[in-house]
C-alpha cells in the first residue's frame, strides 16, 4: 500500500480539553518523532488547576451520564466506532508519527481499537444484575432483592506510549458504556492520537465533560489520582511507576495492566514453520515493545537447531529503521535512552556468556532484531523486561521443568505453547501460571473482547469491555419489603 501522507505538515499545538474546551497550558513540551527527533507537535501540558477543572468536570458530567439511557450511550461508543474507521488512516499516521510504530502496525491497532470501541458499545446494553433468593434467610422472607451493576464516578485513565490508540479505547470505552465519565493523560508520545479521540467523543454527542484530557508527564500523572474526587485509577504502564501510585493514592481502587518478560514454548511435536513465523512476530513486531512481547523462548532440544537457524534467518530479514518507508518491517524504539538501555543489556549478557546469534546493532533509536542464545536465567535479558527487540532461546528436555521455568518469574501476562500434543497442551494449560495461556499461538496473541489481564505483578483487574465494565462498576444491593 502506498502512502498519502495526510497529517499537517507542520508541527501542531495539542490542547488540554476541560468540559469540552480547549485550554491551553504555560508548560509546552516538544513531542519528537522517535526515528528522526524531528518535531511532530507542541504538547500544552496541564497546570495544577487544570487537573483541578478537568476532575470538576468530569464529576458534574456524572451526574447526568450515569442516568442516560444505556441505548444512547451505546449509539455514542458506536457512532464514535464509524468516526474511527472514516478517520482511520489519520489516526494511524498519527500514531507512527508520534510512537514511531511501523504504518502497517499502526494501521492494526486502529483496527483493533475500532473493535474494541464496538464491543464496548454492544456491551453497554448488557448491564445487567443478579436477582438475590432473600427468602433463603429467615430475615429475607416476603423481600425482594436483586444486586445492580453500577458505575463509580470519576475515572482517571493513565496510558503507555506503545499503543495508545486501542489502550485508550479499552479504558474509556468500557468506562464510558457503564456510566462513568473519564480524565485521560495520556503518555506524551500519544498526546495527538488521545486529542482526536477526545475529538470524536464530542463530535458524536458525548455530552461535554464525559471525556476530559490532560497533557504532561509524571506531575500531572500525580496530581490526577490523587484527586479525592478519583473514585477509579485505571493505569496502563510500568511495575514502577504502578508501585508509586499504589503508595500515593492510599484507600482508593485502582486497575494496573503492567509488564512481563513473556514466553513461548516450543515442542518437539510442533509445526515448526509456523512456530518460527509466529515467534519472529512476537518476539520483533512493535519493536518488542509490548507488554506480551516473546522475550523467552524455550524450544525442546530434538528441534532446537533447525528451530534456531530459521529464526535468525527470519530475524536477520526484518529490516528497522524509518516507519513510514512500507519496507521497514520494525520501527524504532520510542526514544534513544530506552535505545541505549536495550543495547546495554544484550552487551552485558554477551561478556556474561551469552552467543549473539544476530542483531545487536543500535543506529540511535533504532536496534535491530536480535536472538542470544547460551543465556542464564539470571542475566537482564532473561529475568527482567527488556521491552525491545530482543528474544533469548534455550533449549529444554522435559516439559514440566520448562513450564516451572517459563513460571519462575515475578509477571505472569501471557504465554504461548506450540504443539501437536493435546496431553501436553492441557499439562501447560493446568500449571502454567499466566493471564492467558495461548495453545498454539506465541504470548503475544488477544482477541480485544478476551478477559485479559496478568497474575502475579503483572497487574491487578482483567481487560475486555465485558470484564472492564465489572471493574468498572460496583454491585449495589437492592432490598426491598413489602
Ligand atoms: P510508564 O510506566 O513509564 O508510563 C505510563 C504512564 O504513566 C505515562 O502516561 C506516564 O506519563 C505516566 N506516569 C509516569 N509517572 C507517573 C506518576 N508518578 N503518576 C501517574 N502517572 C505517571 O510506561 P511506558 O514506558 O509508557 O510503557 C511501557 C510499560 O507499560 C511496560 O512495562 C509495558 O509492559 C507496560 N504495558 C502494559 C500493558 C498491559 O496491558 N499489561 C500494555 C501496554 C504496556
Amino acid at each position: 500500500m502506498t502512502t498519502t501522507t495526510i497529517l499537517p505538515a507542520q508541527a501542531e499545538d495539542i490542547v488540554n480539553l476541560v468540559g469540552g474546551q480547549p485550554r491551553t497550558g504555560e508548560a509546552v513540551h516538544e513531542l519528537r518523532h522517535p526515528f528522526d527527533g524531528r518535531l511532530v507537535a507542541r504538547v500544552h501540558a496541564a497546570d495544577p488547576a487544570i487537573v483541578e477543572s478537568a476532575v470538576e468536570s468530569a464529576h458534574e458530567a456524572f451526574r447526568s451520564w450515569r442516568t442516560t439511557p444505556s441505548h444512547r450511550r451505546a449509539q455514542i461508543l458506536a457512532a464514535v466506532a464509524a468516526a474511527m474507521r472514516a478517520e482511520a488512516e489519520g489516526y494511524a499516521q498519527q500514531i507512527t508519527l508520534e510512537t514511531g510504530k511501523t504504518l502497517a502496525e499502526a494501521r492494526g491497532e486502529v483496527n483493533r481499537s475500532i473493535a474494541t470501541m464496538e464491543i464496548s458499545s454492544e456491551e453497554a446494553k448488557r448491564i445487567g444484575g443478579e436477582v438475590i433468593p432473600m427468602d433463603a434467610a429467615p430475615q429475607g422472607e416476603g423481600k425482594l432483592g436483586f444486586a445492580l451493576r453500577a458505575p463509580m464516578g470519576v475515572i482517571a485513565c493513565i496510558t503507555p506510549f506503545n499503543a495508545p490508540l486501542n489502550t485508550l479505547c479499552h479504558k474509556v470505552g468500557p468506562a464510558l458504556a457503564a456510566g462513568n465519565c473519564v480524565v485521560v493523560k495520556p503518555h506524551p508520545h500519544g498526546s495527538g492520537v488521545a486529542a482526536r479521540l477526545a475529538r470524536a467523543f464530542l463530535d458524536n454527542g458525548a455530552p461535554p465533560g464525559c471525556f476530559n484530557l490532560v497533557h504532561g508527564g509524571a506531575e500531572v500523572g500525580q496530581s490526577l489520582v490523587t484527586h479525592p474526587r478519583v473514585a477509579l485509577v485505571n493505569f496502563t504502564g510500568s511495575g514502577p511507576i504502578a508501585d508509586q501510585i499504589v503508595r500515593q493514592i492510599g484507600l482508593k481502587r485502582i486497575l494496573l495492566e503492567l509488564g512481563g518478560n513473556a514466553p513461548t514454548i516450543v515442542h518437539h511435536d510442533a509445526d515448526l514453520d509456523r512456530s518460527v513465523r509466529e515467534c519472529l512476530g512476537a518476539g520483533f513486531g512493535l519493536g518488542g515493545q509490548s507488554c506480551i512481547s516473546t522475550q523467552r523462548i524455550y524450544v525442546h532440544r530434538d528441534v532446537y537447531e533447525p528451530f534456531l537457524e530459521r529464526l535468525v534467518e527470519g530475524a536477520k530479514a526484518i529490516t528497522a529503521g524509518d516507519p513510514f518507508d512500507p519496507a521497514t518491517k520494525m520501527g524504532p524504539m520510542i526514544n534513544e535512552e530506552a535505545a541505549e538501555r536495550v543495547h546495554r543489556w544484550i552487551e552485558e549478557a554477551v561478556a556474561d556468556g551469552a552467543v549473539l546469534r544476530c542483531g545487536g546493532q543500535r543506529q540511535g533509536t533504532t536496534l535491530t532484531a536480535t536472538v542470544l542464545t547460551e543465556v542464564r536465567e539470571d542475566m537482564r535479558v532473561v529475568c527482567e523486561e527488556v521491552f525491545g527487540p530482543v528474544v533469548t532461546v534455550s533449549a529444554y528436555e522435559d516439559i514440566d521443568e520448562v513450564i516451572r521455568i517459563a513460571n519462575d518469574s515475578p509477571w505472569g501476562l501471557k504465554c504461548g505453547l506450540f504443539t501437536n500434543s493435546l496431553d501436553t497442551a492441557l499439562k501447560a494449560i493446568a500449571q502454567m501460571e499466566f493471564g492467558t495461556v495461548n495453545i498454539n499461538g506465541p504470548s503475544r496473541a488477544r482477541v480485544d473482547h478476551e478477559p485479559s489481564g496478568g497474575t502475579k505483578q503483572s497487574g491487578w483487574g482483567v481487560e475486555g469491555p465485558r470484564y472492564a465494565i465489572e471493574a468498572m462498576t460496583y454491585l449495589r444491593m437492592v432490598s426491598m419489603a413489602p
